[in-house]
């Protein structure tokens, strides 16, 4: 089956029981033991496993073309899992991507995480500084993120896996602004691809999830399903459903929203206020011909700068009108915002620098908007 039939089809079937076409919530935490000790379809307690769970799980492996999938409360949930899960006797140094999701470097500087491993940050689209890093000291993990936020920078996957795999290091990249209908790292040598679910896959921003894909198994991979259970931080039900429902739809939303954010970006490249813009699909980008090699689309993120400092940046964000100032990324809804002052004093990102989200709305719509926006900037 190819990707857009999966999205649809796979991990679900008819409802035996009702002939439901839509698969039914099971809120159940609990399932009858039987005699033998045995459960209906090994279901236990909902923790464990569960039917709306063990649906999403196997669509997504399936889709990632991986071997086996655990789902998390969160992204952030999954991501502390899987630097949690690095075995025992491999060594505690991470080398990460200096561009890397916010979120990430809040876990690293702020809570037991960062103090537990070694962490360094490297540029990595500079392979011959990937290299000497990882080779600088024993490494256990190689984090990749690409495209990158907010800068959207671009990484070679199938270099750094190679070096990952080279060092005797488990490779893993944030997958969450591709999905992995524009980017499947798995083959191309990456150990796991990992998912704020939250974003693109749900689609429509009314779940929390994570996901973590296994390219093959491996300890990592059995210490991953054992927090799962052993620490909790397990997906509601409700929430694995709401993810099997937006999944369906993601090769057509995506689509529009590549179109879209590429018309955009053109749209901005051109535009007396704004300084920069950052889209892979531009072929001025550092990274344009590395993204169409390895990814089928180009995405729908973008970040721009304008021309000024954070009080145009501000301005732009603060008087657009359709689109909502509102953080996060993948939904219906086109969202603006200003990484600089949601980030603080921790931001590596410009103060001039805008981030856009693009929703499903009329694209014409969208470049009117931020027109006017723009139109306040008096610089
Ligand atoms: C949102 C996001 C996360 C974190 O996911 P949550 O579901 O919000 O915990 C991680 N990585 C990227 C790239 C994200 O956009």
């Amino acid at each position: 089956m190819r990707f857009e039939t999966k999205a649809v089809h796979a991990g679900r079937g008819i409802d035996p029981v009702t002939g439901a076409v839509t698969t039914p919530i099971h809120l159940s935490t609990t399932y009858e033991r039987s005699e033998d000790g045995s459960y209906t379809d090994g279901f236990m307690y909902s923790r464990g496993d569960n039917p709306n769970r063990r649906s999403l799980e196997q669509c997504l492996t399936e889709l990632e073309n991986g071997h086996d999938c655990v789902t998390y409360a969160s992204g952030m949930a999954a991501i502390t899992s899987v630097i949690e899960a690095l075995p025992e006797d491999q060594p505690k140094r991470i080398v990460m991507a200096d561009d890397m999701y916010f979120g990430v470097r809040t876990l690293l500087m702020e809570t037991d995480i960062g103090r537990r491993y070694d962490i360094v940050t490297v540029d990595m689209t500079n392979l011959d500084e990937v290299k000497n890093t990882v080779e600088s000291a024993e490494t256990g993990l190689i984090w990749m993120e690409s495209p990158s936020n907010p800068q959207i920078k671009i990484i070679d996957i199938e270099a750094v896996a190679g070096i990952a795999k080279a060092a005797g290091a488990y490779s893993v990249i944030d997958n969450t602004a591709a999905t992995p209908m524009l980017q499947q790292p798995l083959s191309l040598g990456v150990d796991f691809s990992l998912h704020s679910v939250t974003k693109y896959i749900g689609g429509h921003s009314d779940l929390l999830l994570g996901a973590v894909i296994a390219k093959e198994d491996s300890e990592m991979l059995k210490n991953l399903r054992t927090a799962q259970h052993a620490k909790g931080a397990v997906p509601s039900s409700f929430d694995c459903w709401l993810a099997l429902r937006g999944v369906q739809s993601l090769s057509a939303r995506l689509d529009m929203q590549c179109r879209s954010a590429a018309a955009i970006a053109d749209f901005l490249a051109t535009h007396e206020k704004v300084e920069e813009v950052y889209y892979p699909g531009l072929k001025n980008h550092p990274g344009h011909e590395i993204a169409a090699r390895q990814m089928s689309g180009f995405g729908g993120l973008l970040s721009f700068q304008v021309k000024g400092g954070a009080a145009e940046a501000l301005k732009v964000a603060n008087t657009v009108g359709l689109i909502t100032q509102a953080t996060s990324l993948g939904g219906t809804h086109t969202y603006i915002e200003h990484r600089a002052s949601v980030e603080k004093e921790l931001t590596k990102a410009p103060d001039n620098l805008l981030r856009l989200s693009v929703g499903l709305e009329h694209v014409e719509d969208l470049k009117e908007d931020l027109d006017q926006a723009l139109g306040h900037i008096t610089v």
